[in-house]
């Protein structure tokens, strides 16, 4: 059974950057039988690249006379100037490093972006994004975001004097309802979300908050630009925290911020130099390095979650599976438009905190850990874990059950993820049955 019709888990540029098929021998007969033309092979079109070859092609900032094969960390804090009155390329690492550079630019050709930045977290990243509002400003956000984004928009950023509205943004009418012309000044979405996989259309509410003047920042995580590109869908910024897919070993913090608007672009730079959110240069290079493999681990874990997920929802303790690449699920037919895989995160209920609990704490291979998008599997209960700094009275307002179980797949065995959830559900149905303590 095909679980995601329609997603080819293949990046979505790729549609676009498809590589004109190349003549297969440098002479090809043409003509007049007998005389043979040379034909020269046309260049490699840089435009023309699919994304896991830009990931791997990282740009290049300047000469490097060692042409290292990969690029060379400046751990420095300060450069060398030319001379007391005369600045040079770089003097301070807050204002610009060229490590940081690599990554940067890498990332703004991989989003077909006038610039990326890169901070010293996906929060740091979000938080610069609510930086560019000034008091008597309005947000008009998601009701099923990260936790960490929550608090965010609940407890720092009223202190400024913006005001915030979460609202459903499945619902386009209510995403609408809740925009003030005029004074919403930035729409903060994520699809799918975290944790309950809800779909929103980001090409319609993009278009709504340009037409009264709002701004659009989707938190592209869960699907980093390989799989799904908010700004070719109208979204002003596209975020990621590199934290999870693109670092993707749980060894580095860090976001990113794409956008095409020069204009936008500078005022995100000054706000990265003005507060010093600007990711190091050691955890750069960890990026960069993290970007080669990007592709290649995406692709096994998306493949092994599509099996999980198979399995989980045949599972009789599992009352609901939120997937956005099941066909049933809701939104399924706007994100097959958006996004050209479901990714590899899913989560699903159970009706019962302590069967769930029972779930987590018997599987082996799937760590109990927050964050996702790591080469190893993780499992977690994220109102407990992830999400447990958004009061329970607003979870439970806003539909988040305690007995959610969020699945992050890893790159391991399919076969070897499915006996161990197998072990760790037969002892959860033993609670049910009453042969086993909570
Ligand atoms: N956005 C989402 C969807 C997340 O899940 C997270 C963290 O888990 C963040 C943003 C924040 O990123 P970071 O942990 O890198 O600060």
């Amino acid at each position: 059974m095909n679980i995601c019709p329609g997603l080819n888990t293949r990046p979505p540029g790729n549609r676009e950057r498809r590589v004109q098929p190349k003549p297969s021998t440098h002479r090809r007969r043409l003509g007049t039988r007998g005389t043979t033309t040379t034909m020269a092979i046309p260049p490699l079109d840089q435009r023309k690249l699919h994304l896991d070859t830009l990931m791997v092609d990282t740009v290049s900032v300047g000469e490097d006379p060692f042409q290292s094969s990969m690029p060379p960390i400046f751990q420095t804090a300060t450069f060398g100037q030319p001379g007391a009155t005369e600045g040079g390329k770089y003097d301070y690492n807050r204002s610009g490093n060229p490590t940081r550079d690599v990554l940067e630019k890498t990332l703004a050709r991989i989003e077909d972006a006038h610039a990326a930045y890169a901070y010293s977290s996906g929060m740091s990243a979000l938080a610069a994004v609510t930086r560019l509002l000034a008091a008597g400003d309005h947000i008009v956000a998601g009701d099923d975001l990260y936790g960490g984004t929550s608090r965010l928009l609940s407890r720092v950023v009223p202190s400024c004097g913006i005001d915030v509205s979460n609202v459903d943004t499945t619902s386009l009418e209510e995403v609408k309802k809740a925009m003030i012309p005029g004074k919403t000044k930035l729409v903060m979405l994520e699809s799918p979300t975290n944790p309950r996989m809800q779909i929103c259309d980001i090409k319609a509410i993009c278009a709504h908050a340009k037409s009264i003047g709002a701004i659009t920042c989707v938190d592209n995580s869960i699907l980093t630009p390989l799989y799904q590109k908010p700004l070719d869908l109208g979204a002003d910024i596209s975020m990621t925290s590199a934290t999870k897919f693109i670092g993707g070993h749980s060894d580095v913090t860090g976001g990113i911020l794409a956008v095409r608007d020069p204009e936008l672009a500078q005022r995100l730079y000054f706000v990265q130099n003005a507060e010093g959110t600007g990711l190091g240069p050691m955890d750069c290079w960890l990026l960069i390095r993290g970007l080669k493999t990007m592709a290649l681990r995406m692709e096994r874990q998306v493949s092994n979650c599509e099996r999980l997920v198979e399995w989980v929802r045949t599972q009789p303790l599992v009352k609901k599976v939120n997937f956005a690449g099941l066909e049933e699920f809701p939104g399924n037919d706007v994100h097959r438009a958006q996004a050209s895989s479901a990714g590899s995160l899913f989560s699903f209920t159970t009706g019962d905190e302590d069967v769930s609990r029972i779930i987590c704490e018997h599987a082996k291979l799937f760590k109990i850990t927050v964050s996702f998008g790591n080469v190893h599997s993780l499992i977690s209960m994220p109102c407990f874990m992830s999400h447990a700094s958004i009061p329970a009275e607003v979870r439970e307002a806003r539909g988040l059950p305690n007995d959610l179980v969020r699945l992050s797949v890893g790159i391991e065995r399919a076969e070897d993820l499915i006996e161990d959830l197998a072990y760790a559900f037969g002892k959860a149905q033993e609670f049910v049955d009453g042969t086993r303590a909570p």
